[in-house]
């Protein structure tokens, strides 16, 4: 028998090696943002094409490569960020496994222009398939550019994996967000099709968080510091008031690296218990400093999850710190005082932390209480977390979005068991209809009478006229006199352009106006008019928080987030004439019986239960 057993050749093995580092354009602009920040760069500037399917160029003015390093660089296990596996534990770079770019140079056309401050002339080198195809003496300043064309251009397979434009430079702006975010004495910039999304001065941590997040945030920041030997916590946390719906503006960072930890996330929750809607998420950016030692970093780069060697005294002093702060800034009155003392005498928070303190911390009874009911395997148990959980996975699997919307409102999976019912009722026929509570319209017909819940019928209702609406038949346009202007936060507006075709079948008639800013033309004939600014924000708004929704494509998040949002709320008094039209138009939807997330929208009475009730 021949041997079969063969090395692959370089260029295929880090293409392999790529799947796990780059796997979209936002991987490899988070790469290289990083390698710029290590360099020392004090201005970094991002450029993409076609959400970085064509071009993501970085250009920084850290310390450059020599000519030799410029080669090196794109070797696989090229670093000069460690040197042995001790190191690994000391990390103070955001880079150290030297995969990004020898990744980057595997599946796309790359051209590096470096110069070092000491050096008369940069280097020029193009590369492609990972191989030196050119290399040139070039003139410039002190620094790097470097520019990946073509993304996946050799791995169709992968290239075909994308999602849309719209969808991609959302994710890029992500993590521009992300590392911007942890650099606010660097500046940066991101400019996307010749046109400039983010210009950001170097300022300071509040200054940055206005930057990003938007002027909504300005004199709405509460500060958080708390310094302790075992980890130092900084940030800010929004007051209660600008607490959302929808997820989005949270933020951790440990060790100046942006993680998703949904046990870190549901510490903050506790610290804002009561002081927002349950169904709310605060808003915050917070580091975390502590002893590289003290965090397992060796985790897959871009995964953004990290291990903590203490997980729980990380959750306790979150949770402490945040509620100090909030205490601090009175905006709290009913926060109780014996907590609010019992925290500011916590040995964690003020003395210097040493192991041995770290052991009778622990033991004293005071922690115990404090963190007994949100010890991990507590917490675990409860369904909260499930769903803490969900909120940070990805909105979508790869491809997903290239499926068949799915608009059939019996397929969707929480509606079967309702399936039964639907044949059971019949329409009512009543004259008159009782509101009570400015939430429930009760009606009489030969077999007894029904509660209908006004908010969710009206989510069903509106629900399948969107559904029609999207099939095509649009749905009327109400022309606005005086059209408004809006404008958005960059990732707001990269969003915003994303759902434009689909509202536009839905009576949203508006217009990109370049800078963010986008003209309303229009709004559906039947909502109210006058404040499109805000309307258009709900919708914003409401569609992030469905977007936790793993299950939906966007077209789906978008009919649902509508149907919410433009229907009568619960409280609403309604006249008689619209009880009539809301339920006559229930009544003719395909699945009367349940709102469009499968909640019940009426429950019937029948009249000869009733009778056996009384005893007759
Ligand atoms: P890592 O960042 O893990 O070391 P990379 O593949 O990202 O691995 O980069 C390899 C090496 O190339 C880095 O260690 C650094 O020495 C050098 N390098 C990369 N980008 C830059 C840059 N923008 N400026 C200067 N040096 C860079
Ligand atoms: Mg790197």
């Amino acid at each position: 028998m021949p041997d079969i057993i063969k090395l692959l050749p370089d260029n295929i093995a880090n293409q392999i090696a790529a799947g796990e580092v780059i796997q979209r354009p936002a991987s490899a602009v988070k790469e290289l943002l990083e390698n710029a920040i290590d360099a020392g760069a004090t201005e970094i500037n991002l450029i993409v094409a076609d959400a970085g399917k064509s071009l993501i160029q970085v250009i920084d003015n850290g310390k450059g490569m020599s000519e030799t390093d410029a080669r090196m660089c794109f070797e696989r296990h090229a670093t000069s960020k460690i040197k042995n596996i001790d190191d690994l534990f000391h990390i103070k770079t955001m880079g150290f496994r030297g995969e990004a770019l020898a990744s980057i140079a595997a599946v796309a056309q790359v051209e590096l222009k470096t110069k070092k401050e000491e050096e008369t002339t940069g280097t020029y080198i193009e590369i492609e398939n990972s191989v030196v195809i050119k290399q040139e003496p070039v003139a410039m300043q002190k620094g790097t550019s470097i520019a990946m064309k073509n993304l996946f251009f050799n791995v169709p397979a992968r290239r075909n994996f994308l999602k849309s434009n719209a969808s991609e430079l959302r994710h890029i702006v992500d993590e521009f967000i992300r590392v911007s975010m942890a650099f606010p004495d660097l500046f940066f910039s991101l400019t996307s099709n010749g046109q400039q999304l983010f210009h950001l001065d170097k300022g300071t941590l509040k200054q940055r968080i206005i930057q990003l997040l938007g002027n909504t945030y300005s004199s709405k920041l509460v500060s958080v510091q708390e310094n302790t030997d075992y980890m130092n916590i900084y940030g800010f946390v929004g007051k209660p008031e600008t607490a959302k719906k929808t997820r989005g503006d949270q933020y951790f960072f440990v060790n100046n690296r942006f993680i998703k930890s949904p046990y870190l996330h549901h510490a903050m929750m506790g610290a804002f218990d009561e002081m927002i809607g349950k169904d709310s998420f605060p808003m915050y950016v917070l580091f975390i400093d502590l002893d590289p030692s003290q965090i397992d970093i060796n985790v897959h780069p871009t995964k953004q999850e990290i291990k903590f060697e203490d997980e729980k005294i990380v959750y306790a002093f979150i949770q402490s710190a945040v509620k100090h702060a909030l205490a601090q800034f009175s905006i709290t009155p009913t926060l109780d005082f014996e907590l609010d003392a019992s925290i500011q005498q916590l040995d964690a928070i003020n003395k210097p932390f040493t192991e041995e303190k770290k052991a009778a911390t622990t033991s004293s009874s005071l922690y115990q209480t404090f963190t007994q009911k949100n010890q991990a395997h507590l917490i675990e148990r409860k369904s909260e977390l499930k769903h803490w959980k969900e909120f940070y996975e990805p909105e979508t699997k790869p491809g997903s979005e290239s499926q068949k919307p799915e608009i059939d409102p019996y397929k969707s999976e929480e509606e079967k068991p309702f399936q039964s019912l639907i044949t059971q009722i019949q329409k009512p026929e009543a004259e008159h209809f009782l509101q009570l509570h400015n939430t429930y319209i009760v009606l009489q017909n030969d077999k007894g009478f029904m509660v209908i819940h006004q908010q969710n019928a009206h989510e069903r209702v509106l629900y399948e006229k969107f559904i029609t609406a999207i099939a095509g038949k649009h749905i009327a346009v109400q022309q606005s006199l005086f059209p408004a202007t809006i404008d958005l936060v960059p990732q707001d507006a990269v969003l915003l352009n994303e759902l434009l075709p689909d509202l536009k079948f839905l009576g949203y008639q508006i217009e990109p106006f370049g800078n963010n800013s986008f003209v309303v033309q229009g709004t559906p004939a039947d909502i109210e008019q006058g404040n499109e600014k805000v309307i258009i924000e709900r919708v914003l708004e409401q569609y992030k928080h469905f977007s936790s929704d793993l299950k939906f494509n966007q077209r789906e998040k978008l009919l649902r987030s509508l149907a919410w949002q433009q229907s009568v709320k619960a409280g609403t008094a309604l006249t008689e004439k619209e009880m009539k039209v809301l339920i006559e138009d229930l009544f003719a939807c395909n699945a009367p019986n349940i709102t469009p997330n499968g909640k019940p929208t009426y429950t019937e009475f029948k009249k000869n239960e009733m009778d056996k009730m009384f005893g007759r």
